[in-house]
């Protein structure tokens, strides 16, 4: 995936029943991973969900996750849990204290309910830790950037 051309690649312009055919995944398990917030689509006026290249890339990968590495839905979201997204945003100590998702390993951190100031205004759908989660979900590269922070 190219970082230039983010802005075309997280724009929501798919149905779910595109989104699930482009992705070779049921919509009820697409619905169960908007739930479990696997995934975080664009939801309109209307409360329909329209789904970007991005989340179609990242439909497709939880299916890798699932039938090739063995993880089940608890196991992709405890790997989207343990991004370090305060060292990739450089947060400070400050910020990091209003922050659920530097506290929580609950929950991947497009999901805190309480995010520092550095998020707050951040649209998560076009953040690089949504994004590129798996250029952020190697453990030892984590633990390399909690280090470094
Ligand atoms: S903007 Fe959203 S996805 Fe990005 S680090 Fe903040 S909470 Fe996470």
């Amino acid at each position: 995936m190219d970082e230039k051309h983010t802005g075309a690649l997280t724009e929501p312009i798919y149905t779910l029943a595109v989104a699930s055919r482009m992705s070779e995944t049921p919509a009820h398990s697409i619905r169960q991973y908007i739930d479990k917030g696997l995934i975080i689509p664009f939801k309109t006026t209307k409360k329909r969900h329209l789904f970007s290249k991005v989340d179609i890339q990242k439909l497709k990968s939880i299916k890798k996750y699932l039938k090739e590495q063995g993880l089940n839905i608890a196991g992709i979201n405890a790997l989207f849990s343990v991004i370090p997204c305060w060292a990739i945003k450089s947060c400070d100590l400050e910020h990091r204290y209003h922050c659920e998702a530097y506290h929580s390993i609950l929950k991947p951190c497009w999901m805190a309910s309480q995010k520092g100031p550095n998020c707050q205004n951040e649209d998560c759908r076009v953040c690089d830790v949504y994004v590129f989660p798996e250029k952020f979900t190697n453990p030892k590269e984590c633990i390399k950037k909690m280090t470094r922070s």
